[in-house]
């Protein structure tokens, strides 16, 4: 028998978003409630594309789609809609 462990997770328990660099790895760890301007670099100063650049357009334009929906979804109540917008994970563990 095989026993599945998953963690399921409110957008209300999300303590931070972390963004880690594709060149140096760093990372940085913000509250998305705090999440207002999207840093330009890394702390080691690699740039960060958030804008519609030709070619980086998607990535960027999603992030910030993503970063403002998860704002708005955690400030509403999950009465608006009649159901709440979780999220499950694999449990790290297994
Ligand atoms: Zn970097």
């Amino acid at each position: 028998m095989t026993i599945e462990r998953n963690l399921l997770v409110g957008l209300d328990e999300i303590k931070s978003v972390v963004l880690q660099c594709e060149q140096c790895k760093s990372r940085m760890v913000i509250s998305p409630d705090k999440m207002d301007t999207y840093p330009g670099a890394c702390p080691r100063g690699h740039v960060w594309h958030w804008d519609t650049t030709p070619g980086r357009e998607a990535v960027g334009t999603q992030s910030v789609g993503f970063v403002v929906s998860l704002k708005n979804l955690r400030s509403q109540t999950s009465s608006n809609a009649g159901f709440k917008l979780m999220l499950e994970f694999m449990d790290p563990k297994e």
